[in-house]
């Protein structure tokens, strides 16, 4: 059978370009190998595996050919490839190719999961490539608000040094974050199913002390985590600087104190959660920022109490002695015997709770009842006017989101740019 049938076809047609078309074979006597034997054909192809666990087969098989695009990366050269012509190329720095993956060094002096290698930042990667396309960057300078200018758009902005100043564009892309482009939409006077609807992954800590040294001066963001309840918990080591760490110890003042000798031994954890609530931006009246509002469901307050007590059993397997959870007057906990006084669901007003991905406050789609944008960020009923960044994601995803942030964007602009 294929789906969709050919009416509903031509009527997602109507609202976009690329429409997956799908049909149910039974194959009771086709292997993953056998059916890629058959589809693959002479060019370009793949057949991937899905596996679980690292041993175990997953139960999906993908299997492609005739690919749109290839990219190919020999050393540190890049090619797009589309019908045998090199459409893009560019260079990458060696670091961002597979012998840079972060290793893990088996140094004494800091423990076992010192982290060597180099994050790449915008700084190093595409804003050079924007400055050698002749491009101009304005550092230090603050959109206040939106205005129409005939076909157009004028941005009221503020510069650091300059003071206010204001940008012409014919076409706008607005990528301030999630609350900051929600506020800034608002302020300008759009709010059509604008800042209604933001979503966070809510998420507590656990500071963690140890015997051995864990921390080093220069351990960055570390990058282990486990995924094994995702995508209800994800577990992680945060930034553990003393400066978090001491932060992170806010409710647990003596132990704060203590940070500047104790550090090397201590490392901050958290627990996130993916979460089923829904959050507000509005502008205040006489403030720069705007109120940001978030209600967490029951649920939420269940999964995050689970996520403390699942993060404390983490750390204390992993040779954790003592544990501070980020709870208002909450106890410490000094070994498993401890977890029982930890809540079954997370108190109101008690925990202290933050997050570091915040989405969804101009959510994309072509539902005018529910979007603030169409499918690529364009916001719905202006021609020139575009959100892209997380605010377009339509709900919290429950990973790290910023690859697919950096994609959908990429996807976006390459639509405005007719390359798609
Ligand atoms: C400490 C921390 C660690 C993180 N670690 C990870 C990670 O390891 N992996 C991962 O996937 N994600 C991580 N994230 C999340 C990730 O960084 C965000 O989800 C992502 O950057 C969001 O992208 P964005 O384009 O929506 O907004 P942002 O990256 O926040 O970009 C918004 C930009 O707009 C600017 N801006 C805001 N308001 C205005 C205004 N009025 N005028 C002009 N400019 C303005 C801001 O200064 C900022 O530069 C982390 C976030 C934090 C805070």
């Amino acid at each position: 059978m294929i789906s969709p049938t050919l009416d509903d076809f031509l009527k997602l047609a109507e609202q976009g370009n690329l429409i997956p078309v799908t049909c149910r074979i039974l194959a009771d006597i086709e292997t993953p190998l056998s059916a890629y034997r058959k589809i693959r054909g002479q060019g370009e192809s793949f057949l991937f595996e899905s596996v679980e666990g690292g041993e175990h087969l997953g139960r999906y098989s993908f299997v492609g050919c005739n690919p749109r695009a290839v990219i190919k990366q020999t050393g540190g050269r890049v090619e797009v490839i589309e019908n045998g012509k090199v459409v893009e190329q560019f260079e990458v720095s060696p670091e961002t190719g597979r012998d840079a993956l972060p290793r893990v060094q088996a140094d004494q002096q800091v423990g076992p999961a010192a982290i060597a290698g180099k994050r790449q930042s915008m700084t190093q990667t595409y804003v050079p490539r924007f400055m050698r396309a002749g491009r101009r960057l304005l550092p230090g300078t603050r959109a206040n608000r939106l205005r129409q200018n005939g076909a157009g758009w004028i941005v009221e902005a503020t510069h650091r040094s300059v003071g206010g100043l204001r940008v012409a564009a014919d076409a706008l892309f607005l990528c301030a974050g999630a609350v900051q482009t929600a506020a800034l939409l608002r302020r300008s006077g759009l709010r059509s199913n604008i800042g209604n609807s933001l979503q966070v992954h809510p998420t507590v800590k656990i500071v963690a002390r140890f015997d051995d040294r864990v921390n080093a001066a220069d351990m960055g963001v570390p990058v282990h985590q486990v995924k094994e309840f995702a995508p209800r918990l994800s577990f992680g080591c945060s930034i553990s600087s003393p400066a978090y760490l001491a932060l992170g110890l806010i409710d647990h003042p003596a132990a704060a104190r203590e940070t500047a000798r104790t550090w090397p031994h201590l490392a901050v954890y958290y627990a996130m959660i993916t979460s089923e609530g829904r959050g507000t931006v509005r502008g205040l009246p006489g403030f720069r920022d705007p109120l940001v509002r978030y209600a967490l469901t029951e649920n939420d307050r269940r999964n995050l109490a689970d996520g403390l007590k699942k993060l404390a059993q983490i750390l204390f397997a992993a040779g954790a002695g003592e544990l501070f959870p980020t709870l208002a007057r909450g106890p410490v906990l000094h070994g498993p015997g401890c977890l029982s006084k930890l809540p079954e669901t997370l108190p109101v007003g008690v925990a202290n709770l933050m997050t570091i991905h915040l989405f969804s406050s101009c959510p994309m789609g072509e539902d005018l009842g529910k979007c603030a944008t169409d499918s690529f960020g364009r916001v719905h009923g202006f021609k020139n006017l575009f959100v892209n960044d997380a605010s377009l994601l339509c709900t919290a995803p429950g990973v790290n989101p910023q690859g697919s942030i950096m994609a959908l964007a990429r996807r976006n602009a390459l639509r405005f740019l007719g390359k798609t």
